[in-house]
């Protein structure tokens, strides 16, 4: 169900070559995280001088911030093949074992949602990582015996939007890891006029500022949109997008100005209608719009949690006084005063 939505940061099954088109392929091209950019450049340039494959790189943060585009924009930089894998797609050991038995020196191996790994796999990779070796068990039971198979040099690149699940053992292997966070508003504008220029979609400035303001931080979700808007405008004849066509689209979509779809203002009009505000628990808020609790889970409540609409309380989730007002409601006054700053800001 979450997957039918406009703003889910999760990529759609139909959108891989679409992404395939519009990935920045140089670092020089990639728009935002400055800092995350300066440190992988230094750490590229290191790596190139002592003609070594780079330390294993950790990148955490929310989806479709540009994890894997950094993974390979760093293959192409280090002008490294690059081999492409996941937690969940790992089910044994052994498949992790071949994989890296595989590789090439200087390759790049990019595991995406690592923190999914099965937990022998992961054990694996610990001396795979650390001293560029797995151990093959040959045999069963007590005649087995344990062949080390030396590996050749290759960086990790792991993804993860959890980083904080993942066991320190793991983490600690890695030469440097970098936190992507949502884009400023004038990143995402970036990232739609780059993807407007590719797509050889005319637009006015004004229509791509709209769009960023509603796209959740995150140039997925900015892509996404972009081609939305690109339709509708396309039904309606025009050639140019205006920033009515962009507002017009995006109401159709109900993606809000602040980029609020439909199930996030349902969970706050029944957080706010129907409990009062809070606090009510998650699985009563799920129930009460319809929807299973991990889709509130971890759909709507990051989301509104992060741009304080909501807050998560120890006695439940209430609607702060921008969720009341962002629904038409005046917050009472005791909600004023406890999760924003000026009352007066209203
Ligand atoms: P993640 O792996 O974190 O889920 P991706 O790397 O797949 O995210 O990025 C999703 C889409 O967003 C890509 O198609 C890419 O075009 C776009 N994108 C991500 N980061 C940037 C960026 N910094 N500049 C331009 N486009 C970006």
């Amino acid at each position: 169900m979450a997957d039918d939505r406009l703003v889910t940061p999760q990529i759609k099954s139909e959108e891989s070559a679409l992404e395939q088109a519009l990935r920045p392929k140089s670092l020089g091209d990639f728009i935002g995280q400055h800092r995350v950019r300066e440190q992988i450049d230094v750490l590229l340039t290191a790596a190139r001088h002592r003609n070594s494959p780079a330390d294993h790189i950790l990148l955490s943060g929310p989806p479709g911030l540009g994890k894997t585009t950094l993974a390979l924009i760093l293959a192409s930089e280090m002008q490294a093949p690059i081999r492409i894998t996941s937690g969940p797609a790992i089910t044994h050991a052994g498949d992790l074992a071949a994989i890296l038995s595989s590789l090439v020196e200087g390759e790049i191996l990019f595991l995406d949602e690592i923190h999914r790994l099965p937990r022998p796999a992961e054990e694996l990779l610990y001396l795979a990582m650390e001293d560029f070796r797995v151990d093959v068990i040959v045999g069963k039971g007590p005649g087995a015996t344990s062949i080390p198979l030396q590996l050749p040099h290759f960086t990790l690149v792991g993804a993860t939007t959890r980083a904080g699940l993942l066991p320190s053992p793991l983490r600690d292997r890695f030469g440097f890891t970098a936190h992507l966070d949502f884009y400023n508003e004038g990143e995402i504008a970036h990232v739609i006029s780059r993807s407007s220029e590719l797509l050889k979609i005319s637009i006015d400035k004004d229509a791509v500022v709209e769009v960023a303001g509603r796209s959740r931080g995150t140039p997925r979700i900015a892509n996404r949109l972009l081609r939305r808007v690109r339709d509708f405008a396309q039904v309606q004849g025009r050639a140019q997008i205006s920033i009515h066509d962009a507002k017009a689209a995006l109401e159709m979509y109900e993606v809000d100005q602040l980029g609020l779809d439909r199930l996030d203002r349902a969970v706050l009009v029944a957080l706010v209608e129907r409990f009062n505000g809070g606090p009510v628990g998650l699985s009563t808020l799920a129930i009460a719009v319809g929807e299973e609790i991990e889709t509130v889970e971890s759909v709507a409540e990051p989301f509104l949690v992060r741009n304080g609409f909501m807050a998560r309380t120890p006695r439940g989730r209430v609607a702060t006084a921008q969720g009341w007002r962002h629904i038409g409601r005046t917050p009472p006054a005791e909600i004023a005063t406890l999760f924003d700053l000026p009352a007066s800001d209203a």
